[in-house]
Order: C-alpha cells, then sequence, then structure tokens
C-alpha cells in the first residue's frame, strides 16, 4: 500500500503509548488497514488475531488445524483458543510499550481477560477505537478486498487499487482473495459480529473507554483522526 501518511512523525514515539489500542468493528471496517498505519506510525507491533490464525494453519500447527474449520464458515475461535495464543504474544518484550490490537477482543469473555492481562503487564487504560460503518458498504468492501501474500498490504478492488491488477505497490508480491471473503461466508461473519461482538461497545462505553471514529471516510481521513485521538492521549499522560 503506498501509505503517505504513515511515515509523519507522532508525538511522544519515543516514550510509545504504554497503552492497548483495540480497533472495534464489524469485519470490512477497515480495522486491518488502520492498525497497520497505527502500528508504523507509533512504532507499536500489530497484533491481529486473524493474521495469527491464518499464519498457523499455513504451518500446519495444531492451533491451526483447530481454527480452519471455523474460519471457513465464518464462526468465532473458541475463547480458550484465542486466549492462550494472545497472552503469550502479549508477554513478548515489544508489547510492553504498547500494541494494536485488530480482531480481538471479539466476545465479554476475551474483554475481561485482556482487561486482566493489561493490569498483570501494568500497562495504562486501554484505548478503544470504535469504527463506525454503515452495514450497506461492507460486503462491498470484503467482496472487493485483496491481500498482498507476503507482506499483508491491504487493497480494494473497488476504493483502493493496487496500480498493477493482481501485483502489490509495495513490494510487487500476488495480491490474494481470502476464502473467508466470499459473500456467503461474510454473512456468517457479520451475523457473529452482531451476536458476538457488537456488545462489547456498550462494555466499553460503560467503562468510558470508547472512542466512535467515522469509518465511512477515505482511508487517510480515518488514519487523520484516529492519529489526533492517540496524539491527544499521549499529550495527556
Ligand atoms: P475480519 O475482522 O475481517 O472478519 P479477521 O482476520 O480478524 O477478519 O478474522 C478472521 C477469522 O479468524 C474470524 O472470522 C474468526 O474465525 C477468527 N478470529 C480472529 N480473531 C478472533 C477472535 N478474537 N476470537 C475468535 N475468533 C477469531
Amino acid at each position: 500500500m503506498a501509505d503517505v501518511t504513515a511515515d509523519r512523525g507522532a508525538v511522544g514515539v519515543s516514550q510509545g503509548l504504554g497503552r492497548a489500542v483495540i480497533l472495534l468493528g464489524p469485519p470490512g471496517a477497515g480495522k486491518g488497514t488502520q492498525a497497520q498505519r497505527i502500528a508504523q506510525r507509533y512504532h507499536l507491533p500489530h497484533l491481529s488475531t486473524g493474521d495469527m490464525f491464518r499464519d498457523n494453519i499455513q504451518r500446519d500447527t495444531e492451533l491451526g488445524r483447530k481454527a480452519k474449520p471455523l474460519m471457513e464458515r465464518g464462526e468465532l475461535v473458541p475463547d480458550e483458543i484465542v486466549l492462550g495464543m494472545v497472552a503469550n504474544r502479549i508477554g513478548q518484550a515489544d508489547c510492553a510499550k504498547g500494541f494494536v490490537f485488530d480482531g480481538f477482543p471479539r466476545t465479554l469473555q476475551q474483554a475481561d481477560d485482556l482487561e486482566r492481562i493489561c493490569r498483570q503487564y501494568k500497562l495504562g487504560c486501554t484505548i478503544v477505537l470504535h469504527m463506525v460503518v454503515n452495514p450497506a458498504l461492507l460486503m462491498r468492501r470484503l467482496t472487493g478486498r485483496r491481500i498482498c501474500k507476503a507482506g499483508g498490504h491491504i487493497y480494494n478492488v473497488y476504493e483502493r487499487p493496487p496500480r498493477r491488477e493482481g501485483i502489490c505497490d509495495v513490494d510487487g508480491s500476488e495480491l490474494i482473495h481470502r476464502p473467508d471473503d466470499s459473500e456467503g461466508v461474510i454473512g456468517e461473519r457479520l451475523h457473529a459480529y452482531d451476536r458476538q461482538t457488537q456488545p462489547l461497545v456498550e462494555y466499553y462505553k460503560s467503562r468510558e473507554l470508547l472512542t466512535p471514529v467515522d469509518a465511512m471516510a477515505v482511508a487517510d481521513t480515518v488514519t487523520e483522526a484516529i492519529a489526533r485521538i492517540l496524539d491527544g492521549a499521549i499529550a495527556h499522560k
């Protein structure tokens, strides 16, 4: 992805956020794109549970074998499997300065557990960015999504096409269509979001941790809006 915004300096980069940043929103809201940009801009690790599972599937691990059939149907992987994987990752040294989560937490149980893990590692208050989108847009965004095989750079054939069809602008590798980005599976993923993840909006709102972001805007505008929120959080640390 030719990303013009990610390299610009950010306030307080050197000290890091020291907090978990969560991107909360339905599939297709742009969580992956924005998480990549924020992670780069604030020098934080980008943790995507979806990517972690896809990596395990590719390496044919036990975890990957458990997750694969569920992901193919658009269902969530059970909490205990996700939590073991996430706790392990947060315990690594690079997460001490904070991290950006995309795709986690997705259930109330996962949110409770994340809170406990953050306390354990003495991280500050979680920042939850609620990516607000019109549901009618999501199907088009997801069916049009293409992902670079080598670097995970994200494109959309309708909204943000690569310069050369099927080829990543950044590293020239092949762009793939995720198998769960087919219409039938997308319907199930959106349903799982409404049922299991939407309740997190109230959960974080009641804890005064939730900040809404207009995720219908073009990607650069969304990035700028998020950066203003995070710069504000760093300035008031
Ligand atoms: P999206 O947000 O676009 O649906 P992800 O890449 O985040 O895509 O997730 C793909 C799939 O991986 C989900 O449909 C689900 O099966 C599984 N998954 C990812 N994160 C979680 C999670 N936190 N809890 C349970 N399942 C998850």
